[in-house]
């Protein structure tokens, strides 16, 4: 086993951090929401050689999930994730997408709900799920102890934190999901997240103005 390692190619207008996963020996990995634009997400995979061992979900917004169902049909692997609650977003991707006018998004049917406490690996790299409800209520982070890393998804970003204002939205449930489930893992843990730069908890924890 190699060292974990992340690829981010930004899709959708919205320009989300779809997140390839993978093992730098091995060459596997996983596709963390593949929110559209599957054709670059597709061409990224061939250029770098990756065979992908599955999809995971972080939460069921348009720009996350989106392209999940295209890419599964494409690779013929499982679609993991989100949380269940995250159901009714999943459902109307289609409907939201055309609202925005983005075209080719489908509603995504997870193979496989997650839960608090579940665990999802790929060549031996292991990841602790956490429900982080707020952002969206399904919502949840794949934290890798081992390598000192977690994918936030839009719960947590470097110097924000997710819109509450949307079907779902909980601003203090947001908070609480940071403050008792992120930050406790530890200053030193690199995130990624859905959109911009990624960071440390621990520079957030001091100086992210929603968390002070
Ligand atoms: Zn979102
Ligand atoms: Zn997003």
């Amino acid at each position: 086993m190699g060292e974990l390692r992340a690829g981010i190619i930004p899709v959708t207008p919205f320009q989300q951090n779809c997140t390839i996963l993978f093992d730098e020996v091995e060459r596997r990995g996983v596709v963390v929401d593949p929110g559209g634009d599957v054709d670059k997400i597709r061409a990224a995979i061939s250029e770098n050689d990756l065979v992908i061992e599955a999809i995971w979900i972080t939460h069921g917004h348009l720009d996350h999930a989106g392209g999940a169902m295209e890419l599964k049909e494409a690779l013929g692997v499982d679609i993991i994730g989100p949380h269940e609650a995250d159901e009714p977003l999943l459902s109307r991707i289609a409907d939201q997408a055309r609202n925005y006018g983005i075209p080719g998004l489908r509603n995504c049917t997870p193979d496989r709900y997650l839960a608090e406490g579940e665990v999802v690996s790929f060549g031996g790299h292991i990841f602790e799920v956490l429900h982080c409800p707020g952002h969206a209520p399904g919502h949840v982070v794949f934290y890798n102890r081992a390598a000192g890393f977690a994918h936030v998804g839009d719960v947590l970003f470097h110097g924000s934190v997710g819109r509450t204002d949307l079907p779902g939205g909980d601003h203090d449930a947001l908070i609480r999901s940071i403050k008792e489930k992120l930050l406790p893992l530890g200053d030193e843990i690199g995130f990624i997240c859905g959109h911009g730069p990624g960071g440390r908890f621990g520079d957030e924890r001091r100086s992210n103005p929603f968390l002070v």
